[in-house]
């Protein structure tokens, strides 16, 4: 990257990013980082606290992104990989006459050959094995852009809360360097006692990009601010949100390595798809316990995530052995979401120097 290009903000990122390939600066996509940017702004607004973040793309083909914190400026870098491999994921769906197929008219889609794995974390692999597919009705174009954009959002947000929960200021102190990252590390070399720290703090940042995400996608829902196609498909909020949980879960999914090891979950460094998603539904649930939407809005967030484990398995032909959702069902799954619960009150007492957005409480 030639630096003379660059402007101040943007030399800050390449030189903060430098490990992962810098920035990229030919992405072609500008607005696409303008409503992340967007998404943080408001965020700001609504909390002036809040810390400014330099975002940006990072040179890096592969699906993932990071937080990080240098020279007293906190970053935040989402791969150009992301955004491509959501773009895409999406799009085949939409393009894809048995997915979603009550939205828009999916009979004009064209049929298309299922990968042999939807587990593709590398937009060149895919670029290299398959030629991309674009819906061809609108409304389901539109969805698909729709829906990588809120997913691109929340793994933003994700980010963010690294930074002002006061993660990446807490990894800076453990091992010098304040970098949260994405990248799915499965380790027994590490001791399980440090991926749990590091599934809480995920866990800790899902909560806060559920709860912000669902502020964001109310004001969307109150201004209408959506493109006219997507009028047929959100009639209700409860559509609206039924599809953003269908986006999110999808990030998980992508994300997972698909099969887990249920007697080893806590030597990951992320919890699984599954477990966030219910995580993040006990949350929505929790918030609308009063409401007399409560079972709705929960049943429409379980059946979107049923969708998306169906949808993921008519893209690819490789089975999952434990799939999705159902995983959840097992009782060692459980027992894991419990001891993530139990851990905030070992995590919480070392990030509280640390937080800037103040922190959850412990739940006895
Ligand atoms: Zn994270």
């Amino acid at each position: 990257m030639q630096e003379v290009n660059l402007t101040s903000d943007e030399r800050e990122f390449d030189y903060a990013f430098k490990f992962k390939g810098g920035i990229r600066k030919d992405f072609e996509v500008p607005v696409v980082l303008k409503g992340a940017q967007n998404a943080i702004d408001v965020l700001r607004k609504l909390k002036p606290i809040l810390p400014e973040a330099n975002i940006n793309i990072v040179n890096d083909s592969t699906f993932g992104a990071c937080a990080t914190k240098v020279d007293m400026k906190y970053f935040i870098g989402i791969n150009y990989g992301t955004y491509m491999l959501l773009f895409a994921l999406f799009c085949r769906m939409l393009g894809n006459k048995d997915i979603l197929s009550s939205i828009g008219n999916s009979s004009n889609e064209i049929d298309q050959e299922k990968l042999f794995n939807i587990h593709i974390l590398d937009i060149n692999l895919l670029a290299a094995i398959t030629e991309p597919v674009i819906p061809v009705d609108s409304t389901r174009k539109a969805l698909a852009f729709w829906l990588a954009n809120k997913a691109l959002h929340t793994i933003t947000i994700h980010e963010y809360a690294h930074i002002i929960n006061g993660h990446c200021d807490l990894m800076l102190n453990i091992n010098s360097n304040g970098i949260i990252t994405e990248n799915l590390r499965h380790n027994s070399i590490v001791s399980s006692e440090d991926m749990m720290l590091s599934q809480t703090l995920e866990f800790d940042a899902d909560a806060y990009s559920t709860l912000k995400g669902l502020t964001l996608l109310n004001m969307e829902w109150n201004q209408k601010a959506f493109v006219d196609e997507l009028n047929s498909v959100f009639k209700s909020f409860t559509d609206m949100l039924s599809m953003w949980s269908f986006a999110n879960y999808s990030i998980w999914k992508l994300f997972g390595v698909g099969n887990y090891d249920l007697d080893r979950l806590s030597t990951y460094s992320h919890p699984p798809p599954s477990i966030r998603q219910r995580l993040a539904l006990d949350l929505i649930s929790t918030i609308h316990l009063d409401s007399n939407k409560c079972d709705e809005v929960v049943s429409a967030c379980l059946n979107a995530a049923l969708e998306a484990d169906r949808s993921f398995e008519k893209l690819s032909q490789t089975v999952e052995t434990l799939e999705g959702w159902k995983m959840n069902q097992d009782p060692r799954c459980e027992e894991h979401m419990e001891s993530l619960r139990g851990n905030w009150k070992n995590v919480r007492p070392l990030l509280v120097t640390y937080s800037i957005n103040g922190l959850a409480p412990i739940q006895e």
